[in-house]
């Protein structure tokens, strides 16, 4: 695998860096809040031949917040299955942002309506097995590993525990799943695994790396190894373009076309199916929690490159 900078990608982060100006970090977790809101990185990994290119601080590292909500649904749905799994969680878009809570109580039977969403991912993280919360988090952690070929990739302790003494809204949709059966157990065993898993950090070259794993269905870019089942792949890129950018999933299927994955952290897992991985960091937020900048970047290296799976 060889790395390289690149003039059009670094032409293109040029062009839309001023965006920054525009948005705002997120401030609600608060550790998120302490980052360089002008920051803007972006690696692409194509899968043809094992090249990675990127533009901006390629190194620099970032939690993956929601994007870590599509990498576990991969990892629970090898556990339990399609049938445990999607009794519990819907598959439907929705309007709402990803923390409402308010399709919980009017939805008949009571479940999340996606895995996308704060409520449906905090209920997949439910499912991941193992003895102990320990052991359930190491799981996820291994698994991430594995796909960004990376060791060392594991979570940013502060972060997390910023998120956990702070999360009453999530504990709160915790507690709604669990009267009505979507989840058992110890609540805070959960917030402590969910907050790690959303707390685990990386570079978007890092990231590059998984998006090329589901560019590639699920196989390893080097040794061709399946990491994930192609058919749950599949599904994980399907989620991706219907609700992969909370309720701006439907304007960035038309403007872009890809499967992607943002995170409040402002990182943007793109997937290129059989062509490319793309992975950016921006921290500065649209209002619905979108990487202001990543968005413009991914819509004109879409735009370029013929990328929209349309
Ligand atoms: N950890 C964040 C939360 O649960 C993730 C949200 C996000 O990235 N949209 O609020």
């Amino acid at each position: 695998m060889t790395c390289h900078t690149s003039g059009d990608l670094q032409e293109i982060v040029d062009e839309v860096v001023p965006l920054t100006n525009d948005g705002e970090v997120a401030d609600y977790i608060p550790a998120l809040a302490e980052v360089n809101k002008h920051d803007l990185s972006v690696a692409v990994y194509n899968v043809r031949d094992n090249t990675c290119i990127y533009a901006g601080d390629y190194q620099k590292k970032f939690t993956l917040q929601s994007i870590s909500k599509v990498l576990v649904l991969a990892l629970a749905i090898q556990d339990r299955g399609y049938g445990y799994v999607f009794d519990r969680v819907g598959m439907e878009p929705t309007g709402d942002p990803f923390n409402s809570i308010s399709k919980l109580e009017t939805s008949v039977p009571s479940k999340p309506l996606n895995p996308m969403i704060n409520a449906g991912a905090l209920a997949v993280t439910n499912m991941i097995k193992g003895d102990s919360a320990l052991e359930r988090w190491s799981r996820i952690r291994d698994f991430v590993q594995r796909l960004a070929s990376d060791k060392n990739v594991t979570c940013d302790e502060s972060v997390a525990k910023s998120e956990f003494e702070t999360s009453c809204l999530n504990r709160a949709l915790c507690y709604f799943m669990k009267q009505h059966g979507v989840i058992e157990g110890n609540i805070e065993e959960l917030m402590d695994i969910y907050t790690k898993q959303c707390a685990i950090e990386m570079s978007c070259f890092d990231l590059a790396r998984i998006g090329a794993v589901f560019a590639l269905d699920g196989k390893d870019p080097e040794t061709g190894k399946e990491i994930i089942p192609k058919g749950i792949a599949r599904i994980c890129k399907t989620f991706m373009v219907t609700c992969g950018m909370y309720n701006a999933s439907g304007e960035f299927a038309i403007k872009v076309g890809i499967p992607a994955k943002s995170g409040v952290s402002g990182g943007i897992l793109g997937v290129v199916p059989e062509r490319c991985g793309v992975g950016i960091f921006g921290p500065s937020l649209d209002k619905r929690g979108n990487s202001i900048a990543g968005l413009k970047l991914l819509e004109i290296l879409a735009d370029k490159n013929n990328f929209s799976i349309f």
